[in-house]
């Protein structure tokens, strides 16, 4: 734990700067999904019942250190109003000053840190200026943790500091699925590249009981181990790196579970068709031929190895699930765990890239314990690194 909560600090008469994710989709200057601001609300209801004023401090796009107008955070007020129920005032360039002729209840958004290049440099001066317009500083963007920017850790260094509520959530979450989890403790790790998720998979081998591995991945782990998958997609040159792995897990007492079967296409296309082929260090595709989902089989055996588990992690998916049917045995395994966290209360914590994707196409987002939409900060936990961000509220 290490980190303290709003519960811990006195905001009464405060400015409480509070760092948020609000980078939401637009479109003609109105916000298309607001749930990245509908889960920021309750820290801002309660910094303001504890007697604080939030001055909210977050990034939009991508302006490189540049003044993009169109990377204004003043077009998200209208959203953030509705979502916190009160006015909020916008800021282009704030001071103390400023902010204390505002009322002592007011939500105040300052404009986008990234129009800085000072923010993503950490610059001390930055940080400095920022620590002058607030009395404790508020963290509530787990998901830019894994980076260590001004307003992300520079600023936290100056002020007494807290998480906020969705940081709190996320913290928890991962900490209850891979810190100090109810064991025994598998994990799901599935999408396209062993080389992407290396780091990943060599944590979760050492800390894990079971580990269920699918998507154009276990095609690389079978190869590795003989088996000749034709135009699957699989990494040739990691064969060493899977063979690395699987004894690294041998030796830690981790199973490592491959699909038994798998749903075999000529085409990578919608609708093609399809065999459901054994899947072994003896099997023999022909050249055309591409391994693009797990099979029954496979599922069953990924249903069994849920059963056994008090807590599972997911990320990634289990085959090409953007292309019918191939999105099968995702959908059926994402169901299964769901119905175990219904029946037997097991713990099921999921996040980064396309898993939030995948798990709200097998209708079960709702049905896991938690989602963490973090993308880069959920898979950085997942491979044992410090978050900055996380470490600066110690
Ligand atoms: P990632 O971003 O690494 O989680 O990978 C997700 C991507 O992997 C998705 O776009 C899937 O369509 C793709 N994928 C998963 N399994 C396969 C497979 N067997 N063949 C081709 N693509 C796959």
């Amino acid at each position: 734990m290490g980190w303290k909560t709003l519960d811990d600090m006195d905001l009464n008469g405060k400015r409480v700067l509070t760092r948020v994710d609000i980078n939401v989709p637009m479109e003609n200057g109105r916000v298309t999904d607001a749930t990245r601001i509908t889960r920021i609300a309750p820290t801002v209801a309660d910094i303001r019942a504890k007697g604080g004023s939030p001055v909210l401090l977050a990034h939009f796009g991508r302006p490189k250190g540049q003044v993009v107008p169109d990377m204004s955070l003043e077009p998200l007020v209208p959203a953030l109003q509705e979502a916190f129920g009160c006015p909020v005032t916008f800021v282009e360039r704030p001071s103390r000053d400023w902010i204390d002729a505002q009322p002592a209840d007011a939500v105040i958004l300052v404009e986008n840190t990234r129009f800085t290049p000072m923010e993503e440099a950490n610059d001390p001066q930055m940080a400095q200026f920022l620590a002058t317009l607030g009395d404790v500083f508020c963290n509530d963007a787990f998901s830019a943790a894994h980076r260590a920017h001004a307003s992300t850790t520079g600023v936290a260094h100056l002020l007494p500091a807290c998480a906020g509520r969705l940081m709190q959530a996320e913290l928890s979450a991962l900490e209850a699925a891979l810190s100090t989890p109810k064991r025994p403790v598998g994990a799901v790790v599935g999408g396209a590249k062993v080389s992407t998720k290396l780091d990943l998979l060599t944590n979760l081998v050492e800390k894990i009981d079971v580990l269920i591995i699918g998507g154009g991945m276990a095609n690389t782990f079978l190869a590795a181990q003989g088996a000749q998958l034709g135009a699957s997609l699989q990494e040739a040159d990691l064969h060493d790196t899977a063979r690395e792995i699987m004894d690294k897990a041998a030796a830690a007492g981790c199973r490592i579970l491959l699909p038994s079967d798998g749903r075999v296409s000529r085409a990578f296309a919608a609708g093609a068709p399809y065999d459901t082929i054994a899947l072994n260090a003896d099997t023999r595709l022909d050249d055309d031929q591409m391994v693009l989902d797990a099979g029954d089989a496979a599922v069953a055996d990924v249903a069994a190895a849920i059963d056994t588990l008090s807590t599972l992690i997911w990320n990634g998916p289990l085959g090409a699930f953007e292309i019918a049917p191939f999105d099968t045995a995702t959908v059926a395994a994402a169901k299964a765990a769901a119905a175990r966290t219904a029946s037997h209360g097991l713990i099921t914590v999921a996040g980064g890239g396309d898993t939030v994707a995948a798990l709200n196409q097998a209708g079960v987002a709702d049905d896991f314990t938690y989602i963490s939409t973090a993308g880069g900060a959920f898979l950085e936990w997942m491979e044992g690194k410090d978050l900055p961000g996380v470490a600066a509220l110690g």
